[in-house]
């Protein structure tokens, strides 16, 4: 995708959230108008309750808090490059649909699970970052994307994004955990009791046990209510800013 079409990703994206029983409506994407540099990630969610800082994927933090801030609680926003080159158009869809997963954990779990989820993602990036399609979190996503592609792609699309070293990880055929919570939480207690997470090595078992008992209580709440535009996704084109 040389030059990502607003139209199509705006019809893609109406397309998963409904899959993912999302509102369209609760949906931000920013187009950081710049090419995705290799190695980059191309697409990435921010979810309602976090902020940008300094280990935030660089294509988040090129929209900048001045963008995202003010849709803070109020939206699930996205980050994404317009050129991305070598991914092609057909794996917009399945790259979509696995950040929608991401937003529909944190209608079911809330910002804690988010939270307890980020320190995983930091041990395991720390640790070299091989283990990061073994998250919980990472492989309901891409289940959910590779359902999704068996749907609405081609056997000539599948293979495309098959052959994409960036989206390959989308078309996994591996069936979603059971548990996403749980298993995040079982991790991160292994983690904890050999003194993998960063910090002061404080984080223990209550910790764990809070992260559960708020996940269960957002879960037991009301539906999280979200308005980001009137009636469907907003989508903004913006220029990178430059201090990153
Ligand atoms: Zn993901």
């Amino acid at each position: 995708m040389e030059n990502l079409d607003l139209g199509v990703l705006e019809h893609e994206l109406r397309a998963c959230s409904e899959d993912a029983h999302i509102d369209p409506a609760s949906v931000v994407v920013f187009v950081v108008d710049a090419v995705r540099p290799p190695g980059t990630t191309p697409l990435a969610y921010l979810q309602p309750a976090a902020m940008v800082r300094s280990d935030t994927v660089v294509v988040i933090r090129l929209v900048g808090s001045a963008r995202l801030d003010p849709f803070g609680l109020r939206a699930h926003r996205f980050g994404i490059w317009r050129a991305l080159p070598g991914i092609p158009e057909v794996a917009l869809g399945p790259m979509l649909r696995h950040e929608l997963e991401h937003a529909r954990r944190f209608e079911r779990s809330g910002p804690s699970f988010f939270e307890a989820d980020e320190r995983l993602r930091d041990a395991v990036s720390r640790a070299g970052g091989d283990g990061y399609a073994r998250l919980p979190s990472e492989r309901e996503a891409n289940a959910s994307a590779s359902i999704y592609a068996a749907k609405t792609l081609s056997a000539t699309g599948r293979r495309a994004v098959a052959d994409c070293d960036a989206c390959a990880g989308l078309l996994t055929p591996e069936p979603p955990p059971g548990d996403v919570v749980e298993e995040t939480l079982v991790e991160l207690a292994r983690l904890a009791r050999r003194g993998e997470l960063r910090g002061d090595g404080s984080f223990g078992v209550r910790d764990l046990d809070a992260v559960r008992r708020d996940c269960a209580a957002w879960e037991a709440a009301e539906p999280c209510d979200l308005i980001a535009g009137r009636s469907g996704p907003r989508i903004e084109l913006v220029t990178p800013v430059s201090a990153w």
